[in-house]
């Protein structure tokens, strides 16, 4: 569903992706773990076009993202154009970036609308399921400001999920909160992967990818220095960068 080949990246003289090979399949979890400057966030926002990248692609359900292949000359898409492909993937950050004057339920209904144009009757009622499905189900017309930072993840995680991604992007998504509201937005994480939603999730939180994870991606330098099941990358890791990382962590 997902292809990553040979993506590079630099900003400026800095090369920051040196070349990116990855392929997640559907109904996959993938988490991505590497120490800060590794390129991970970078290689996320490549998957949506938020980054363009210096050579190389990204294919998710088929298309090229962010260009038209014409022979063997890629063209930019138009913003609308990417804006459609970008519906593809949800992506949840570490500040969850809710609009501040818009209530919950406004937040969810937002882009589904707005952008692709569905019935908002429809729309209300899917917002609300999923409201349900993170245990917020009695939070549709609060303001973001009146939430603890856990709730306010998961509305994020369900403005995502209300545009019927196929794919769902996490950019550490609980590195911002205090410790004892990292569990319920990691149960709402697990649901998901339960229920086969294809995921990848840069994270610190090695106990989750251990549980989670069908495939553990550990990043140095702007490349994939190690990948497999959490039974090698994390347990048994056989790359040096993979074992100092591991051993920093605990
Ligand atoms: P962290 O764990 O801290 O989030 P990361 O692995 O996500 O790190 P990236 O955010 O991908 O790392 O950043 C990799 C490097 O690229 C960093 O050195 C960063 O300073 C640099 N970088 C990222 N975005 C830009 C940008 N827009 N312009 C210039 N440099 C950038
Ligand atoms: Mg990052």
């Amino acid at each position: 569903i997902v292809k990553i080949i040979d993506l590079r990246k630099s900003f400026g003289h800095l090369e920051i992706l040196k070349s990116v090979n990855l392929e997640v399949r559907r109904g996959q979890v993938v988490c991505v773990l590497g120490r800060s400057g590794s390129g991970k966030s970078t290689m996320l926002r490549c998957i949506n076009h938020l980054e363009r990248p210096t050579s190389g692609a990204v294919i998710v359900n088929g298309e090229v993202v962010g260009y038209r292949v014409k022979g063997d000359k890629l063209h930019e898409l138009r913003p609308n154009e990417i804006a459609r492909q970008r519906a593809q993937t949800g992506m949840v950050f570490q500040s969850y970036n809710l609009f501040p004057h818009l209530t919950v339920m406004e937040n969810l209904m937002e882009a589904p609308c707005r952008v692709l144009g569905r019935p908002p009757a429809e729309t209300r009622e899917e917002a609300q399921r999923l409201l349900n499905s993170v245990g917020l189900s009695d939070k549709a017309d609060a303001y973001p400001s009146t939430l603890s930072g856990g709730q306010q993840q998961r509305v994020a995680i369900a403005r995502a999920l209300v545009m019927k991604p196929s794919i769902m992007l996490f950019d550490e998504p609980t590195s911002a909160l205090d410790p004892e509201l990292v569990g319920e937005v990691l149960e709402v994480m697990k649901s998901l992967a339960r229920s086969g939603m294809t995921m990848i999730i840069v994270t610190h939180e090695i106990g989750f990818a251990r549980q989670v994870a069908d495939e553990v991606v550990f990043m140095a330098d702007g490349c994939v220095a190690e990948q497999g099941p959490p039974s090698q990358v994390i347990d048994n890791p056989q790359v040096e960068a993979t074992q100092i990382f591991l051993r920093s962590m605990t």
